[in-house]
Protein backbone atom coordinates (compact mmCIF):
# COMPACT_ATOMS: atom_id res chain seq x y z
CA UNK A 1 0.00 0.00 0.00
CA UNK A 2 1.37 3.56 -0.86
CA UNK A 3 0.27 6.68 0.93
CA UNK A 4 -2.88 8.41 -1.43
CA UNK A 5 -1.45 11.70 -3.11
CA UNK A 6 -4.40 13.27 -1.50
CA UNK A 7 -3.81 13.01 2.09
CA UNK A 8 -0.08 13.74 1.25
CA UNK A 9 -1.68 17.04 -0.01
CA UNK A 10 -3.45 17.86 3.13
CA UNK A 11 -1.19 18.91 5.13
CA UNK A 12 -0.44 21.54 2.62
CA UNK A 13 -3.52 22.69 1.82
CA UNK A 14 -4.65 23.30 5.04
CA UNK A 15 -1.95 26.04 5.50
CA UNK A 16 -4.45 28.99 6.12
CA UNK A 17 -2.80 31.72 3.01
CA UNK A 18 -3.41 28.97 0.38
CA UNK A 19 -6.84 28.18 -1.28
CA UNK A 20 -7.39 24.75 -1.15
CA UNK A 21 -9.42 23.51 -4.25
CA UNK A 22 -7.71 19.98 -3.06
CA UNK A 23 -10.00 18.40 -0.18
CA UNK A 24 -13.66 17.58 -0.36
CA UNK A 25 -14.72 18.43 2.86
CA UNK A 26 -18.46 18.89 3.74
CA UNK A 27 -19.61 22.06 4.72
CA UNK A 28 -20.57 20.83 8.35
CA UNK A 29 -20.78 24.51 9.94
CA UNK A 30 -23.77 24.99 8.05
CA UNK A 31 -25.26 22.35 10.35
CA UNK A 32 -27.83 23.18 13.49
CA UNK A 33 -25.44 22.74 15.88
CA UNK A 34 -27.45 23.48 18.57
CA UNK A 35 -29.49 21.41 17.70
CA UNK A 36 -27.59 18.38 16.80
CA UNK A 37 -25.97 19.07 20.26
CA UNK A 38 -29.31 19.07 22.56
CA UNK A 39 -30.42 15.91 20.54
CA UNK A 40 -26.95 14.32 21.37
CA UNK A 41 -27.71 15.10 25.13
CA UNK A 42 -31.43 14.23 25.07
CA UNK A 43 -30.50 10.81 23.67
CA UNK A 44 -27.74 9.99 26.30
CA UNK A 45 -30.75 10.51 28.58
CA UNK A 46 -33.10 8.91 27.26
CA UNK A 47 -31.51 6.07 25.51
CA UNK A 48 -28.03 6.00 27.22
CA UNK A 49 -27.95 2.57 28.16
CA UNK A 50 -28.71 1.11 24.89
CA UNK A 51 -26.76 3.84 22.73
CA UNK A 52 -23.33 3.45 24.72
CA UNK A 53 -23.57 -0.55 24.40
CA UNK A 54 -22.31 -2.52 21.49
CA UNK A 55 -24.33 -2.94 19.25
CA UNK A 56 -25.31 -5.54 16.32
CA UNK A 57 -22.49 -5.82 13.27
CA UNK A 58 -25.53 -5.33 10.90
CA UNK A 59 -26.56 -1.98 12.66
CA UNK A 60 -29.66 -0.50 14.36
CA UNK A 61 -32.90 -1.82 13.01
CA UNK A 62 -34.46 1.60 13.56
CA UNK A 63 -31.46 3.48 11.70
CA UNK A 64 -31.99 0.68 8.48
CA UNK A 65 -35.62 1.47 8.06
CA UNK A 66 -34.97 5.08 8.21
CA UNK A 67 -32.10 4.50 5.51
CA UNK A 68 -34.86 2.81 3.62
CA UNK A 69 -36.81 5.87 3.23
CA UNK A 70 -33.45 8.05 2.36
CA UNK A 71 -33.02 5.28 -0.73
CA UNK A 72 -36.25 5.27 -1.72
CA UNK A 73 -35.93 9.13 -2.62
CA UNK A 74 -34.03 7.87 -5.89
CA UNK A 75 -36.59 4.85 -7.00
CA UNK A 76 -34.99 2.20 -4.41
CA UNK A 77 -37.13 -0.02 -2.92
CA UNK A 78 -35.38 -1.71 0.11
CA UNK A 79 -36.04 -3.88 3.10
CA UNK A 80 -34.10 -3.00 6.09
CA UNK A 81 -33.20 -6.53 6.65
CA UNK A 82 -30.67 -6.42 3.36
CA UNK A 83 -29.16 -3.12 4.81
CA UNK A 84 -25.81 -3.38 6.43
CA UNK A 85 -24.82 -0.04 8.38
CA UNK A 86 -21.22 0.57 7.91
CA UNK A 87 -18.39 3.28 9.45
CA UNK A 88 -18.96 5.15 6.24
CA UNK A 89 -19.37 4.12 2.90
CA UNK A 90 -15.37 3.73 2.60
CA UNK A 91 -15.72 0.93 4.69
CA UNK A 92 -18.78 -0.63 3.40
CA UNK A 93 -16.62 -0.71 -0.03
CA UNK A 94 -13.75 -2.03 2.09
CA UNK A 95 -15.95 -4.91 3.11
CA UNK A 96 -17.36 -5.57 -0.49
CA UNK A 97 -13.87 -5.84 -1.29
CA UNK A 98 -12.98 -8.29 1.38
CA UNK A 99 -15.34 -10.65 0.71
CA UNK A 100 -15.40 -10.67 -3.55
CA UNK A 101 -11.90 -10.40 -3.86
CA UNK A 102 -8.18 -12.82 -3.93
CA UNK A 103 -5.19 -11.41 -4.97
CA UNK A 104 -5.44 -11.18 -8.84
CA UNK A 105 -8.49 -10.58 -9.31
CA UNK A 106 -9.98 -7.82 -11.71
CA UNK A 107 -12.05 -5.11 -11.02
CA UNK A 108 -13.23 -2.48 -13.36
CA UNK A 109 -13.79 1.13 -12.77
CA UNK A 110 -14.29 4.34 -14.60
CA UNK A 111 -11.14 6.30 -15.44
CA UNK A 112 -10.51 8.45 -13.80
CA UNK A 113 -12.25 6.58 -9.95
CA UNK A 114 -12.58 7.41 -6.52
CA UNK A 115 -9.01 7.34 -4.95
CA UNK A 116 -9.58 5.55 -2.01
CA UNK A 117 -11.23 2.73 -4.04
CA UNK A 118 -7.95 2.32 -5.95
CA UNK A 119 -6.50 2.08 -2.63
CA UNK A 120 -8.99 -0.45 -1.14
CA UNK A 121 -8.40 -2.86 -4.40
CA UNK A 122 -4.86 -2.13 -4.39
CA UNK A 123 -4.84 -3.54 -0.34
CA UNK A 124 -6.92 -6.65 -1.25
CA UNK A 125 -4.17 -7.00 -4.53
CA UNK A 126 -6.44 -6.84 -7.01
CA UNK A 127 -5.74 -5.69 -10.42
CA UNK A 128 -7.64 -2.92 -11.86
CA UNK A 129 -8.69 -1.65 -15.55
CA UNK A 130 -10.41 1.16 -15.98
CA UNK A 131 -13.02 2.29 -18.74
CA UNK A 132 -12.38 6.42 -19.93
CA UNK A 133 -16.11 8.44 -19.78
CA UNK A 134 -17.33 11.15 -21.71
CA UNK A 135 -19.47 14.21 -20.33
CA UNK A 136 -22.55 11.09 -19.93
CA UNK A 137 -20.36 9.20 -17.95
CA UNK A 138 -18.56 5.41 -19.04
CA UNK A 139 -19.82 4.44 -22.73
CA UNK A 140 -21.72 0.75 -22.26
CA UNK A 141 -20.10 -0.18 -25.96
CA UNK A 142 -17.16 0.59 -23.78
CA UNK A 143 -17.85 -1.05 -21.13
CA UNK A 144 -18.48 -4.66 -23.02
CA UNK A 145 -15.19 -4.40 -25.06
CA UNK A 146 -13.41 -4.26 -21.82
CA UNK A 147 -15.15 -6.99 -19.80
CA UNK A 148 -14.84 -9.22 -23.32
CA UNK A 149 -11.41 -8.67 -23.64
CA UNK A 150 -10.37 -9.54 -20.15
CA UNK A 151 -12.47 -12.63 -19.88
CA UNK A 152 -10.30 -13.39 -23.37
CA UNK A 153 -7.32 -12.53 -21.34
CA UNK A 154 -8.20 -15.36 -19.06
CA UNK A 155 -8.83 -12.92 -15.87
CA UNK A 156 -12.60 -12.31 -16.42
CA UNK A 157 -13.71 -8.95 -14.20
CA UNK A 158 -15.41 -9.89 -10.46
CA UNK A 159 -16.17 -6.02 -9.80
CA UNK A 160 -17.44 -3.21 -11.95
CA UNK A 161 -17.17 -0.50 -9.09
CA UNK A 162 -18.93 2.55 -10.10
CA UNK A 163 -19.71 6.18 -9.29
CA UNK A 164 -22.69 6.93 -12.13
CA UNK A 165 -23.69 10.46 -10.14
CA UNK A 166 -22.13 13.23 -9.70
CA UNK A 167 -18.79 11.39 -9.83
CA UNK A 168 -15.75 11.42 -7.94
CA UNK A 169 -13.28 12.77 -9.20
CA UNK A 170 -14.96 13.88 -12.90
CA UNK A 171 -18.19 15.11 -11.99
CA UNK A 172 -19.60 13.50 -14.90
CA UNK A 173 -23.15 11.70 -14.29
CA UNK A 174 -24.13 8.44 -16.32
CA UNK A 175 -27.25 9.49 -18.43
CA UNK A 176 -30.52 8.12 -17.51
CA UNK A 177 -30.48 6.31 -21.28
CA UNK A 178 -26.57 4.54 -20.36
CA UNK A 179 -28.22 3.79 -17.47
CA UNK A 180 -29.93 0.45 -18.59
CA UNK A 181 -27.44 -0.64 -21.08
CA UNK A 182 -25.08 -0.30 -18.28
CA UNK A 183 -26.77 -2.72 -16.13
CA UNK A 184 -27.40 -5.10 -19.14
CA UNK A 185 -23.68 -5.21 -20.02
CA UNK A 186 -22.91 -5.83 -16.69
CA UNK A 187 -25.58 -8.38 -16.06
CA UNK A 188 -24.76 -10.62 -19.54
CA UNK A 189 -21.31 -10.46 -18.68
CA UNK A 190 -21.81 -11.60 -14.76
CA UNK A 191 -20.15 -9.21 -13.02
CA UNK A 192 -21.41 -7.51 -9.32
CA UNK A 193 -21.79 -4.04 -9.82
CA UNK A 194 -21.20 -1.55 -7.60
CA UNK A 195 -23.14 1.72 -7.60
CA UNK A 196 -21.13 4.26 -5.07
CA UNK A 197 -23.68 6.85 -3.91
CA UNK A 198 -22.73 9.03 -1.76
CA UNK A 199 -23.49 12.73 -3.56
CA UNK A 200 -27.01 11.17 -5.31
CA UNK A 201 -28.58 13.73 -3.07
CA UNK A 202 -26.58 16.86 -4.05
CA UNK A 203 -28.45 17.51 -7.06
CA UNK A 204 -27.92 21.63 -8.34
CA UNK A 205 -30.03 21.67 -11.92
CA UNK A 206 -32.50 19.17 -11.68
CA UNK A 207 -35.78 19.16 -9.11
CA UNK A 208 -35.46 15.43 -8.55
CA UNK A 209 -32.52 13.17 -7.76
CA UNK A 210 -31.33 10.49 -10.55
CA UNK A 211 -32.85 7.26 -10.40
CA UNK A 212 -30.45 5.02 -9.12
CA UNK A 213 -28.74 2.08 -10.83
CA UNK A 214 -30.35 -0.30 -7.74
CA UNK A 215 -33.51 0.89 -8.37
CA UNK A 216 -33.96 -0.84 -11.86
CA UNK A 217 -31.47 -4.38 -10.71
CA UNK A 218 -31.83 -5.49 -7.61
CA UNK A 219 -29.78 -9.02 -7.38
CA UNK A 220 -26.94 -7.52 -9.88
CA UNK A 221 -26.24 -4.21 -7.90
CA UNK A 222 -24.46 -3.67 -4.25
CA UNK A 223 -25.56 0.15 -3.30
CA UNK A 224 -22.84 2.50 -1.06
CA UNK A 225 -24.83 5.12 0.52
CA UNK A 226 -23.24 7.31 2.93
CA UNK A 227 -24.64 10.66 5.31
CA UNK A 228 -21.20 12.16 5.27
CA UNK A 229 -21.92 14.97 2.45
CA UNK A 230 -25.79 15.00 3.50
CA UNK A 231 -25.19 15.71 6.90
CA UNK A 232 -22.16 15.07 9.29
CA UNK A 233 -18.83 12.54 7.82
CA UNK A 234 -17.53 12.77 11.63
CA UNK A 235 -20.92 10.55 12.25
CA UNK A 236 -19.01 7.82 9.92
CA UNK A 237 -22.38 6.22 9.33
CA UNK A 238 -22.87 4.96 6.08
CA UNK A 239 -24.32 1.63 4.79
CA UNK A 240 -24.35 -1.23 2.43
CA UNK A 241 -28.38 -2.43 0.27
CA UNK A 242 -26.70 -5.55 -0.75
CA UNK A 243 -28.86 -9.34 -2.15
CA UNK A 244 -29.59 -11.51 0.52
CA UNK A 245 -26.77 -13.97 0.14
CA UNK A 246 -23.89 -11.06 -0.22
CA UNK A 247 -25.64 -9.18 2.99
CA UNK A 248 -24.82 -12.13 4.95
CA UNK A 249 -21.43 -11.95 3.99
CA UNK A 250 -21.31 -8.68 4.79
CA UNK A 251 -22.50 -8.90 8.16
CA UNK A 252 -19.95 -11.29 8.80
CA UNK A 253 -16.91 -9.61 7.20
CA UNK A 254 -18.20 -6.29 9.78
CA UNK A 255 -18.30 -8.66 12.37
CA UNK A 256 -14.39 -9.95 12.42
CA UNK A 257 -13.52 -5.92 11.44
CA UNK A 258 -15.33 -4.33 14.17
CA UNK A 259 -18.02 -5.98 16.22
CA UNK A 260 -20.33 -3.10 16.53
CA UNK A 261 -20.15 0.04 15.06
CA UNK A 262 -20.83 3.47 17.27
CA UNK A 263 -24.03 2.76 18.42
CA UNK A 264 -24.46 6.06 19.27
CA UNK A 265 -23.62 7.49 15.93
CA UNK A 266 -26.27 5.53 14.58
CA UNK A 267 -29.10 6.73 17.15
CA UNK A 268 -27.82 10.08 16.45
CA UNK A 269 -28.43 9.90 12.90
CA UNK A 270 -31.49 8.02 13.12
CA UNK A 271 -33.30 10.37 15.90
CA UNK A 272 -31.93 13.68 13.21
CA UNK A 273 -33.70 11.86 10.43
CA UNK A 274 -37.23 11.40 12.39
CA UNK A 275 -36.96 14.42 14.45
CA UNK A 276 -35.59 17.21 12.09
CA UNK A 277 -36.78 18.93 8.63
CA UNK A 278 -33.80 17.39 7.15
CA UNK A 279 -35.74 17.86 3.48
CA UNK A 280 -34.71 21.40 3.74
CA UNK A 281 -31.26 21.25 5.35
CA UNK A 282 -30.74 19.41 2.50
CA UNK A 283 -32.40 22.01 0.26
CA UNK A 284 -30.16 24.60 2.19
CA UNK A 285 -27.15 22.59 1.03
CA UNK A 286 -27.73 22.37 -2.76
CA UNK A 287 -28.30 26.14 -2.67
CA UNK A 288 -24.72 26.68 -0.94
CA UNK A 289 -22.67 23.53 -2.80
CA UNK A 290 -25.06 24.68 -6.32
CA UNK A 291 -23.72 28.89 -5.70
CA UNK A 292 -20.02 27.53 -5.07
CA UNK A 293 -20.24 25.26 -8.28
CA UNK A 294 -21.38 28.39 -10.21
CA UNK A 295 -18.57 30.61 -8.63
CA UNK A 296 -15.85 27.82 -9.75
CA UNK A 297 -17.23 27.70 -13.31
CA UNK A 298 -17.71 31.49 -13.82
CA UNK A 299 -14.31 32.08 -12.73
CA UNK A 300 -12.83 29.46 -14.67
CA UNK A 301 -14.94 30.53 -17.70
CA UNK A 302 -13.26 34.17 -17.15
CA UNK A 303 -9.68 33.48 -16.51
CA UNK A 304 -8.65 30.12 -17.59
CA UNK A 305 -6.05 30.29 -20.88
CA UNK A 306 -7.29 29.33 -24.02
CA UNK A 307 -6.73 25.15 -24.02
CA UNK A 308 -7.55 24.30 -20.73
CA UNK A 309 -11.33 22.35 -20.39
CA UNK A 310 -13.27 21.47 -17.62
CA UNK A 311 -16.54 19.55 -16.82
CA UNK A 312 -19.60 20.91 -15.87
CA UNK A 313 -20.93 19.05 -12.75
CA UNK A 314 -24.66 19.17 -12.14
CA UNK A 315 -24.40 18.12 -8.95
CA UNK A 316 -21.36 16.73 -6.00
CA UNK A 317 -18.32 18.88 -5.37
CA UNK A 318 -15.95 18.24 -8.43
CA UNK A 319 -14.76 19.71 -11.30
CA UNK A 320 -12.48 17.93 -13.61
CA UNK A 321 -9.85 19.81 -15.76
CA UNK A 322 -7.95 19.34 -18.54
CA UNK A 323 -4.73 21.00 -19.43
CA UNK A 324 -3.38 21.69 -22.62
CA UNK A 325 -0.99 19.17 -24.63
CA UNK A 326 2.60 18.85 -22.72
CA UNK A 327 1.70 20.17 -19.16
CA UNK A 328 2.08 18.00 -16.06
CA UNK A 329 -0.38 18.24 -13.12
CA UNK A 330 1.76 16.97 -10.85
CA UNK A 331 4.82 18.57 -11.64
CA UNK A 332 2.83 22.15 -11.73
CA UNK A 333 1.83 21.57 -8.30
CA UNK A 334 4.68 23.07 -6.62
CA UNK A 335 4.35 26.39 -8.33
CA UNK A 336 0.75 26.23 -7.74
CA UNK A 337 1.32 25.84 -3.97
CA UNK A 338 4.03 28.74 -4.17
CA UNK A 339 1.01 30.73 -5.52
CA UNK A 340 -1.01 29.86 -2.99
CA UNK A 341 -3.73 27.20 -4.44
CA UNK A 342 -4.34 23.42 -4.31
CA UNK A 343 -5.36 21.24 -6.29
CA UNK A 344 -5.52 17.41 -6.74
CA UNK A 345 -3.29 15.92 -9.91
CA UNK A 346 -5.06 13.40 -12.19
CA UNK A 347 -2.71 11.09 -11.61
CA UNK A 348 -3.95 9.74 -8.14
CA UNK A 349 -7.44 8.76 -9.86
CA UNK A 350 -5.59 5.93 -12.16
CA UNK A 351 -4.23 2.72 -11.69
CA UNK A 352 -1.66 2.90 -13.94
CA UNK A 353 -0.22 6.83 -13.38
CA UNK A 354 -2.19 8.24 -16.33
CA UNK A 355 -4.04 11.64 -15.64
CA UNK A 356 -0.87 13.82 -15.90
CA UNK A 357 -2.74 15.93 -17.72
CA UNK A 358 -5.51 16.63 -15.63
CA UNK A 359 -6.59 17.75 -12.13
CA UNK A 360 -9.70 17.71 -9.49
CA UNK A 361 -10.72 21.06 -8.48
CA UNK A 362 -13.18 20.93 -5.46
CA UNK A 363 -15.78 23.51 -4.94
CA UNK A 364 -17.46 22.42 -1.63
CA UNK A 365 -15.34 23.67 0.92
CA UNK A 366 -13.66 27.15 0.53
CA UNK A 367 -16.42 30.29 0.50
CA UNK A 368 -17.11 32.09 -2.83
CA UNK A 369 -14.61 35.09 -3.23
CA UNK A 370 -11.66 31.85 -2.37
CA UNK A 371 -13.52 29.81 -4.50
CA UNK A 372 -12.34 32.90 -6.81
CA UNK A 373 -9.47 33.94 -5.86
CA UNK A 374 -7.99 30.04 -5.93
CA UNK A 375 -9.58 29.83 -9.48
CA UNK A 376 -7.34 33.25 -10.37
CA UNK A 377 -4.19 32.20 -9.06
CA UNK A 378 -4.01 28.43 -10.51
CA UNK A 379 -5.01 30.29 -14.11
CA UNK A 380 -2.37 32.57 -14.30
CA UNK A 381 -0.01 29.66 -13.19
CA UNK A 382 -1.25 27.40 -16.09
CA UNK A 383 -0.40 30.91 -18.23
CA UNK A 384 2.83 31.35 -17.10
CA UNK A 385 3.34 27.87 -17.99
CA UNK A 386 2.13 27.76 -21.13
CA UNK A 387 3.93 31.14 -22.21
CA UNK A 388 7.65 29.60 -20.98
N1 LIG B 1 -17.07 7.09 -2.17
C1 LIG B 1 -16.84 8.27 -2.77
C2 LIG B 1 -17.02 8.37 -4.23
C3 LIG B 1 -16.43 9.38 -2.01
O1 LIG B 1 -16.20 10.54 -2.63
C4 LIG B 1 -16.27 9.23 -0.61
C5 LIG B 1 -15.82 10.38 0.26
N2 LIG B 1 -14.85 11.20 -0.23
C6 LIG B 1 -16.51 7.98 -0.05
C7 LIG B 1 -16.93 6.94 -0.84
C8 LIG B 1 -16.34 7.71 1.42
O2 LIG B 1 -17.19 8.46 2.19
P1 LIG B 1 -17.59 8.09 3.67
O3 LIG B 1 -16.78 6.93 4.12
O4 LIG B 1 -17.32 9.31 4.45
O5 LIG B 1 -19.03 7.74 3.60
Amino acid sequence: MVASEVRALFAVASRPEIVSLAGGMPHVDGLPLETLGELMAELTRERGGTALQYGSAQGDPGLRESVCGVMSLEGIDAHPDDVVVTVGSQQALDLVARVFLDPGDTVVTEGPTYVTALGVFAACQARVAQVAMDEEGVDPGALAETFGRLAAEGRPAKLFYTVPTFQNPAGVTLSAERRAAVSEVCRRAGVLVIEDNPYGLLHYDRGEPMRALRADDPTGVVYLGSFSKTLAPGLRVGWALAPGPVRDKLVLAAESAMLSHSVFSQLVVDRYLRTQPWAEQLKEFRELYRERRDAMLRSLEAHMPRGVRWTSPGGGFFVWASLPEGLDSKALLPRAVGARVAYVPGTGFYADGGGRSHMRLSFCYPPIERIEEGVQRLASVIGEELTL
